[in-house]
């Protein structure tokens, strides 16, 4: 049942605001609704107009922006001004894109290679979080105007492989359009959702995700249980989609009537017009076995043979990623039990072909393939929005998360393969007497020790006033919300001083990066653990000599000098064992000092304790 609240400005009735589903491409981009009435998800789209709003955008000389289809345009006329695959740019440094850096006919900036990229347009720079930004104000604007209502919440799909950074880049880009993105989903999830998959408790399947766009190319294999997706692997090529399809025509038509590069290159018109028509072709022969157009008194035409002919390479490339990411997930393609495919290349026959012999079964394409992930993300939105209170969507973190303690310990606090949104927490304490700060640092990793880990952040609680070393009460919590955002808290219960920081990793993870930490933390167990029980020695061994020096130069009274020199011998044994290899002999060394300080130990002990009776303060 929707929701009905009252405006109280104006005393109407108005219905509880609508969460719509967004997804952000590289190409184009849009929005999605659950029909109110009809409880379908849709597209939204103005009149017969396309749904897909071109994932572009063109600065006019006075810097004012436009976004899609009349962005477009300009794309061949004012390169420099015209900025498309903003997406690829979200999260990266420059040293990141190098590779590629030709790929775009914009500025992007490269006098510091490190630190994220800007793009310059005339003399304003622009972070990709701001031209992300300008693409969610315009869908969120589109949808304002079609639904006749304002809309400030969404759920914004992302590439499965997209790191901490870029997530949070892309959160950011909605706060800056005055969205507020309630959920980050993984665009192969949505996409399965939008086929129904998942929705269902008790369901367990395997499934394989196949988006090949515009200009980029993933594979995606997801395994959900009880309606947790969890991404098993991910493979494909960033700079692979229909517009290299394009080219392949245009190259082909270029052999067939003598054009030659130099000819295309200086002839913007030329090029333009062969491109256009070339893409034409291809979506016409995705219906047709065959296409002709007359174009300025010349014959273009192609048949469905000779172009599958052309694209072979592609096709087999992306099915070379198809069994990457199964032999990632260690699986064979018969374990798939369904193939859901994304993206409008995907209506070109042939490659559905191949990728159903791939994998030995026929694909899901019943959905529009350039809708399927808002579709999904609206159905998303929809659960969000408590319509759909029986299910509940959930993530799981791909790695463990803690703390370091001392001796360089790894404490983990959030075990990989938790389900998010989750939360734990653990109390600390100071080693040192007076101590009034304690760093904390927060790791990511299955290795015993955080210097084989990775480091996401670290910060300082502040301010814990002076007290003996061990009594403070520091409560460390993470909490991961649902968007995979983690926050870290400390707090020192004792004071109340308290501090808080959101994680923002600079660099994720990539997959293989995760699979490789996983590898080295199985390969690595044993010596770990070795590690660690020697850590954990030595810390205790250094803790005991602390407290025996204190306990000395206090109660030095109490004591004979026997007594004295047996101990200062069994701290100096302690000392040497602790700069050794060897867990044992520490530990060994640690009960000696223990037989030698117990006797005294406990007759101080009797002293306060008679001195306590007295009333004296100790
Ligand atoms: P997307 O990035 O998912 O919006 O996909 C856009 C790509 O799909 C572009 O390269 C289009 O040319 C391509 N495309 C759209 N419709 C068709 C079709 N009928 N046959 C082949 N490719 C298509």
């Amino acid at each position: 049942m929707a929701k009905i609240a009252i405006n109280i400005a104006t005393g109407s009735l108005q219905q509880a605001e609508m969460i719509v589903g967004i997804d952000l491409g590289t190409t184009n981009s849009l929005v999605a609704i659950i029909h109110p009435e009809s409880k379908i998800p849709v597209a939204l789209k103005e009149h017969d107009s396309s749904s897909l709003v071109p994932s572009i955008i063109h600065f006019d000389a006075l810097g004012n922006p436009t976004v899609g289809e009349a962005a477009r345009l300009f794309l061949e006329t004012d390169p420099k001004n015209t900025i498309f695959s903003a997406k690829r740019l979200m999260g990266k440094s420059y040293k990141d894109i190098q590779e590629n850096a030709g790929f775009f006919t914009y500025k992007v900036i490269d006098d510091d290679t490190e630190s994220l990229v800007k793009v310059q347009v005339g003399n304003t720079f622009y972070s990709p979080v701001e031209l992300s930004s300008l693409i969610l104000k315009e869908l969120k604007q589109r949808a304002e105007h079609i639904l006749k209502t304002p809309v400030s919440k969404a759920v914004v799909t992302v590439p499965a492989y997209f790191n901490d950074a870029q997530r949070q880049a892309t959160r950011d880009a909605g706060k800056l359009a005055g969205l507020d993105i309630l959920r980050i989903v993984n665009e192969p999830t949505a996409a399965s959702l939008a086929y129904g998959l998942g929705l269902h408790k008790d369901e367990e399947k395997t499934i394989a995700v196949y988006d090949l766009g515009g200009g980029t190319f993933d594979i995606s294999i997801l395994k959900i249980t009880n309606g947790i997706f969890e991404v098993l692997s991910t493979n494909g090529n960033t700079y692979l989609g229909g517009d290299d399809i394009d080219r392949m025509i245009v190259q082909y038509w270029m052999q067939q009537s003598g054009i030659s590069l130099e000819e295309l290159k200086n002839n913007q018109e030329l090029s333009q017009g062969l491109r256009l028509r070339a893409e034409e072709a291809k979506k016409y022969l995705s219906t047709h076995d065959a296409f002709e157009v007359n174009w300025n008194g010349d014959i273009l035409a192609l048949t469905r043979e000779v172009f599958e002919g052309l694209i072979q390479s592609l096709i087999d490339q992306t099915i070379q990623c198809c069994s990457n990411a199964l032999s990632d997930a260690k699986l064979t393609p018969s374990a798939i039990d369904t193939i859901v495919m994304v993206g409008g290349s995907t209506r070109v026959p042939a490659i559905k072909k191949a990728v159903s012999d791939f994998f030995g079964r026929p694909v899901n394409d019943s959905v529009n393939p350039d809708e399927v992930v808002a579709l999904g993300a609206a159905i998303q939105a929809d659960i969000l929005a408590g319509n759909n209170k029986d299910f509940l969507l959930l993530d799981i973190t791909p790695l463990s998360l803690g703390i370091e303690t001392m001796g360089g310990l790894m404490d983990v606090l959030i075990p990989r393969n938790a389900k998010i949104p989750t939360k734990a927490g653990r109390q600390y304490t100071t080693h040192k007497d007076g101590q009034s700060d304690m760093r904390i640092s927060v790791y990511q990793g299955e290795r015993d020790l955080v210097k084989d880990n990775r480091k996401l952040a670290e910060f300082s609680l502040k301010g814990i006033p002076g007290m003996p070393a061990g009594l403070p009460k520091v409560e460390v919590s993470f909490l991961i919300n649902a968007d995979g955002i983690l926050v870290v808290r400390a707090k020192e219960l004792r004071s109340g001083v308290e501090q808080e920081i959101e994680v923002k990793s600079q660099y994720g993870l990539t997959d293989e990066e995760v699979e490789k930490m996983l590898l080295d933390s199985i390969t690595h167990a044993k010596e770990d653990m070795q590690i660690r029980a020697l850590v954990e020695a030595r810390t205790e061994g250094e803790e005991i000599l602390a407290v025996t020096e204190k306990f000395i130069a206090k109660n030095a009274s109490l004591l004979t000098a026997e007594e004295i020199t047996a101990t200062a011998s069994a701290m100096q044994a302690l000392q040497l064992a602790l700069t050794m290899e060897d867990k044992n002999l520490i530990h060994s060394k640690i009960e000696e000092l223990n037989e030698v300080t117990r006797p005294f130990a406990e007759r101080a002990m009797d002293v306060a304790v008679g001195e306590a009776l007295r009333g004296r303060v100790i």
